[in-house]
């Protein structure tokens, strides 16, 4: 059960209607045994032409006058004779308890059994029908019991994975991968489900079953009963086996399910760039191998699965026989014992060896049905395995214990000599080198920095541990002397609008998309923020405004428009530190300048940084100092004039900029 009993705490809350359908699993168990041993009385009134009334009243006479035999056989034993006298004493107290149970079935049972043979088969088949209707109404409670606990259960580890996925850091979400998160809570889950039901069903129900038939059979013949069950470690150590490697085998089906979704949000995620470059064909070759792959793992689910119950099958006829075949020999030789071996109280009765076959094979029934519940038991173990591995990740931007209370900020925010490496191992399992080395930059408050560097400088790393997407590894962050750390996230990141390269916007209206910066943002808030950040010019022209609907992560609009709409949301939050990383790169020189303009007012007594490749007039304007980056350091800090004369790198990076401007 492993991980599957991870589950359990949330079954928990359900066990009422768990506990209900083991009940009902109780009832079917019993109805199924009893019906398997209505066997009895048929084949006991077929061979016997008598009524059963007469049978009865004749086996009672025998058990008196055989009490009566053994009376008289233990009155000429000697007093002496220990030995033989508790021999007889058994064998007398034997007697006796015959003729009870016998007394007790013409007290109880024969009034209401009729005095004709036909009429005795035709109540007993009456009563199997009443029987099979009462387990088919259990069958029916056990399922539907069973369905609602599971579906609930499921929905709420669904929504406990994408809880813990949310409140993981940026980096070990990145390290996940979409792909494999999507599928642990969509395939994993359905996995689970599946195989929660099965256990909560099949698994308790047949097992029951199978109980309850070897109670009945052991009723009525324990010694043969025990023979059988001495067949049942044989089982035991097959299931073990065949479990080991269909859980292995089933791991690999589900890893490589998660090759198959990473091929089609890959597929779909780039389809422009798929159709531009015609290669439709590698996308359909990539997505063969992960089918091929999905194919090869699951057949060997499949082969396991497939020879678990043919194995347990033989095994199961095996043990069947191991108490027919001494039966048969008892009925067919009118004896009670084998080799020495008393197997019976009496001389054996076809009626009793035929419902104990009945029995028994009710029994491998079970055990046969077990056979495969068993493997769809070890696959959902496998995928739980998978769900709890998510369910177990700790993030790496750990909230406070006792955060500090935060205020707008209003007078620095420190970068204190921070190093930072990214986690990731390259290809060939090396560390990566820093992308940040030894920063420490002071911004006062109303400060307006812009951040410039080559590509991969560090420039992004840098600005994204003040929302902590991560922490740095060595020295801290403090907005107003407060180490981020201390703030609780969400306190933290509502002093912070942002705006980063690829604007990711949610296929909602303009107007929602705007205020999914700030909830609670009226009418008139989102309207300033949309005319701050130009996205009025262009609303205007769409016939449905504001309401306009733009499409999966805003396909129906233009990269500069998507660009003008994440900067309008950042600013209807108010934010004290605002961020643009490359923000305006998609927006044309026009426009860009408008922006530009509009925030001079905006930036007015908040933190901003900018990051950006395009150093013109306008930007100048707007900004109050430049920090150079080159390879995780900060190279020089000044204002333009003071950078222009000290710094190459920014010449460097000036110029390659009025180049493009004047292109
Ligand atoms: P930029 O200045 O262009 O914004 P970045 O801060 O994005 O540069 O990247 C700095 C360095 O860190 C680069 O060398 C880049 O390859 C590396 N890097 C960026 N993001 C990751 C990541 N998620 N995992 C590993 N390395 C990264
Ligand atoms: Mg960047």
């Amino acid at each position: 059960m492993d991980t599957l009993s991870r589950v359990l705490p949330y079954l928990w809350p359900y066990r009422k209607h768990i506990v209900l359908s083991v009940l009902c699993a109780c009832g079917i168990s019993f109805l199924w045994a009893a019906n398997l041993s209505a066997v009895m009385p048929i084949v006991q009134v077929l061979f016997n032409k008598e009524s059963i009334h007469d049978q009865i009243t004749q086996q009672i006479g025998e058990a008196e006058t055989e009490i009566d035999a053994r009376k008289e056989a233990m009155r000429d034993l000697a007093k002496d004779d220990h030995a033989r006298l508790a021999h007889a004493q058994a064998d007398q107290s034997a007697a006796a308890e015959k003729l009870l149970k016998l007394q007790r079935i013409r007290d109880h049972v024969l009034p209401w059994v009729p005095r004709d043979n036909f009429n005795t088969i035709a109540l007993i088949l009456g009563g199997l029908i009443l029987a099979t209707f009462l387990k088919g109404f259990f069958i029916y409670g056990q399922e539907v019991l069973v369905g609602s606990v599971v579906n609930r259960t499921v929905i709420n580890i669904r929504q406990a994975l994408l809880r813990r996925a949310l409140s993981l850091d940026y980096q070990t979400l990145a390290a996940n991968g979409t792909s494999n998160l999507m599928s642990r809570m969509t395939n994993d889950v359905e996995i689970l489900s599946v195989g929660l039901k099965t256990l909560l069903v099949r698994l308790i129900r047949e097992p029951l079953k199978a109980g309850g038939c070897i109670a009945f059979a052991f009723f009525f013949n324990w010694r043969l009963t025990l023979l059988t069950l001495l067949v049942v470690p044989c089982i035991g150590f097959v299931f073990h086996r065949f479990g080991k490697s269909l859980k292995r085998a089933s791991h690999g089906t589900l890893e490589s399910m998660t090759g198959i979704f990473k091929c089609l949000s890959e597929t779909f995620d780039s389809i422009k760039v798929v159709f531009a470059f015609a290669r439709e064909r590698k996308h359909r070759q990539k997505f063969h191998r992960a089918n091929k792959e999905y194919y090869e793992k699951s057949m060997k689910v499949v082969r396991v699965s497939a020879l678990t119950r043919p194995t347990t099958e033989l095994i199961g006829v095996v043990a069947v026989l191991a108490a027919v075949l001494p039966g048969t020999y008892l009925v067919l030789r009118s004896t009670d014992s084998l080799f020495g071996l008393q197997l019976s109280d009496g001389p054996l009765q076809i009626a009793e060896l035929a419902t104990l076959y009945a029995l028994l094979a009710g029994t491998l029934d079970s055990v046969r049905k077990l056979s495969s519940v068993y493997s769809e038991i070890k696959r959902s173990s496998a995928a739980s395995e998978r769900i709890f591995a998510i369910l177990d990740q700790q993030t790496k931007v750990p909230e406070p214990e006792m955060p500090r209370v935060v205020n707008r900020h209003s007078s620095e925010i420190h970068f204190e000599n921070i190093s930072f490496t990214y986690k990731s191992e390259t290809v060939d399992g090396e560390a990566r080198p820093p992308a940040l080395r030894n920063i420490d930059l002071r911004v006062k408050a109303g400060e307006v920095v812009a951040v410039i560097g080559e590509n991969g400088s560090g420039k992004s790393t840098l600005i994204n541990l003040l929302p902590r997407f991560y922490d740095p590894d060595h020295g801290s962050v403090k907005i107003d002397g407060i180490d981020v750390r201390q703030m609780r996230t969400r306190d933290l990141r509502n002093e912070i609008g942002i705006v980063t390269q690829e604007t990711l916007l949610f296929d909602e209206s303009i107007f929602d998309n705007i205020r999914y910066g700030r909830a609670n943002a009226t009418w008139e808030d989102v309207e300033e923020a949309a005319r701050q950040a130009h996205v009025i010019p262009f609303v205007t022209q769409f016939p449905d405004g504001f309401d306009t609907k733009i499409g999966d992560r805003g396909q129906k609009i233009s990269g500069g428009q998507r660009q003008r709409i994440a900067l309008a949301r950042a600013i209807v939050r108010d934010p004290s530190i605002l961020i643009l990383d490359e923000a305006t790169s998609a927006v044309d020189a026009q426009g860009e300048q408008l922006i530009h303009r509009v925030l001079k007012s905006f930036v007015k007594g908040r933190s901003v940084f900018i990051i950006t490749h395009v150093i013109n007039d306008t930007f100048l304007d707007l900004v109050t100092r430049i920090v150079v980056l080159d390879q995780g350091c900060i190279v020089a800090d000044g204002t333009h004039s003071d950078l222009l004369e000290s710094s190459p790198i920014y010449q460097r990076l000036y110029h390659a900029s009025a180049q493009d401007r004047a292109a």
